[in-house]
């Protein structure tokens, strides 16, 4: 292979060669011309970036010594890494990669966790918001699902008969969601591929319309790009193009994708919808939604809500009950399982039935009368998952809805409060979000914007690289205060280290103005006097004055 060129699968991105003092945001440049052309990975694939980056000294430097605490910190993490390379192909190993930071290029390993807290193998505490990816809503792990599940554990988990729990399981999806009929599954991809295969199977057409920005999971299917005259081309090395042609990608939200669905009504099985996409959360195109459901029903179009970040988490009626749009199916995963893998198709008969032929009683005549079609897995309705699902079902049925509107609102907090601050202090990164998730960008021509998810770690915040980041039932307002606080810590440090810009025209900011501890915010005092404060490690979420 020649050097530089993608290696299978990983997706390889190129940018700006050389890099300088960091100007104001207002004035960055135009990144240089990548050596090889520039592929945006698909949804949370690994990235990897092997350009390497001549640095001037300042910032040469402000890295090294950053590197040098973040090793000092995790050792062990790294040698697990290391010595696991060879017989371990993950991902999740390399994303992120940067020759400039390639010694720092390793995650977490974690011990054990509670609640909002993770621990890892060198005895670090991060408060998390990567939360299993959004899987652990009520916490890692929740005793009421821990004892669910251990008391499973001591009956069994077979797989092959019937199990008790199922009934109870597929009650509370109903009970939560106002959809009828349950099927289990072991992941939400798994669900994403049972509904696209019901709604062909009911309606006979092929056509399956998901839109721009959406992720459904790992199916080929659903890895896919549009182009502007609505071709679709595989969305990673290894998908064959057949393998999305029957799939159309339209924009979210937009006239032209209603006009595209009426045109084409006689083709489309489904219409596949992120309600609200993780990735682009601000986006809650309501009317449309709306328009859509009129639309689908008219024309015998199955509409599939893709719940799978959604569920249970904007409200314990998810995405349906946000819009006010009931979806024909929908799929869920994550929360339902309380941190254990399952997944979940509901919807009407009128789909589900194709699963089993529908209703039929003993004692009489009756048959299934529906067509079947096929859908499996050895681990379906596993007993140790539907333990975890009924415990995490039962707790969400309790608490709701203030459940969800008390953690919803904390994250509005801190996302404004960040936003405030990033605006104050010119930093370059945004925060979106919905619901209890945040998502952290940053333009594709800020060299060291990736830098912030490692900085941030170093402070104790687990986060992930470019992925979402939530807040669950198990944040206090404490563990929020240091969420905030590390995000400011972590942009002042990057700021005076010159790796990300200062507002325009600088903020001349001086440097007596610096946090004289960490974490002291400006504030002022009872005679009105600017002064700084320090987290009371007393009393959560309260402030001394410092000095
Ligand atoms: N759909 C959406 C909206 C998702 O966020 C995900 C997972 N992040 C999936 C589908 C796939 O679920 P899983 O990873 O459990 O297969």
């Amino acid at each position: 292979m020649a050097p530089g060129a993608p290696t299978n699968g990983a997706v390889v991105t190129a940018s700006a060669a050389t890099a300088g003092p960091i100007p104001s945001t207002s004035s960055s440049p135009k990144p240089a011309e990548p050596e090889e052309p520039t592929r945006k990975p698909f949804g949370p694939g690994a990235r990897i970036d092997r350009t390497g980056v001549a640095l001037p000294e300042n910032q040469q430097k402000a890295v090294e010594a950053f590197m040098a605490r973040y090793l000092a910190r995790t050792p062990k993490s790294k040698a697990f890494t290391a010595d696991n390379r060879a017989q371990l192909a993950d991902p999740r190993v390399v994303t992120g990669f940067k020759p400039l930071w390639k010694e720092i290029v390793y995650p977490i390993v974690a011990d054990r966790s509670e609640g909002s807290k993770i621990w890892d193998i060198d005895g670090n505490e991060y408060v998390d918001v990567t939360c299993g990816f959004g899987a652990n809503f009520l916490g890692h792990r929740p005793p009421y699902v821990v004892a669910a599940v251990q008391e499973q554990l001591a009956r069994g988990f077979e797989i092959g008969p019937q199990h008790p729990l199922v009934a109870d399981c597929a009650r509370l999806v109903r009970e939560l969601t106002g959809l009828p009929r349950v099927a289990f599954c072991s992941t939400g991809s798994e669900a994403v591929l049972g509904a696209t295969r019901l709604a062909r199977t009911v309606s006979g057409k092929p056509l399956i319309v998901s839109f721009t920005g959406d992720y459904h999971g790992i199916l080929d299917e659903v890895i896919l790009r549009g182009t502007k005259n609505h071709r679709s081309i595989p969305g990673a090395p290894g998908i064959l193009p057949s393998a999305v042609q029957n799939n159309l990608v339209l924009e979210y939200g937009s006239p032209e994708a209603l006009a595209t669905i009426a045109a084409r009504a006689d083709e489309i099985a489904a219409v596949l919808v992120e309600p609200i996409q993780s990735r682009a959360p601000e986006l809650q195109p309501r009317e449309f939604l709306l328009e859509l459901r009129k639309l689908t029903r008219e024309r015998d179009i199955a509409l599939i809500f893709d719940e799978i970040i959604t569920g249970f988490r904007l409200g314990p009626g998810g995405a349906q009950e946000y819009y006010g749009v009931r979806a024909d199916l929908a799929t869920y995963g994550k929360i339902l399982g309380g941190g254990l893998p399952i997944g979940a198709i509901a919807g009407s008969p009128t789909y589900m039935d194709a699963l089993d032929g529908g209703s039929w009683q003993f004692g009489d005549a009756s048959v299934p009368e529906v067509g079947v079609t096929y859908f499996a897995g050895t681990f379906v309705r596993h007993p140790l998952a539907l333990a975890a699902c009924k415990a995490a079902l039962t707790y969400v049925k309790e608490q709701s809805p203030g459940l969800q509107q008390r953690i919803n609102e904390r994250t509005t907090a801190l996302v404004e409060r960040l936003s405030g601050f990033m605006k104050r202090e010119g930093a370059p990164f945004k925060l979106t979000h919905a619901s209890s998730w945040f998502k952290l960008s940053y333009p594709d021509d800020l060299p060291y914007g990736g830098l912030i998810f490692f900085w941030l770690r170093n402070k104790g915040l687990h986060i992930w690289d470019g992925r979402v980041a939530f807040l669950t039932v198990a944040h206090t307002d404490a563990d929020v205060d240091f969420v905030a606080r590390a995000f400011e810590e972590t942009i002042t440090e990057m700021q005076d280290a010159g790796l990300i810009p200062e507002p325009a025209g600088g903020r001349g900011r001086d440097k007596s103005a610096r946090p004289p501890a960490p974490g002291a915010r400006l504030g002022k005092d009872q005679n009105g006097q600017p002064a700084w404060f320090v987290p009371d490690p007393d009393r959560a979420g309260k402030y001394l004055r410092y000095g």
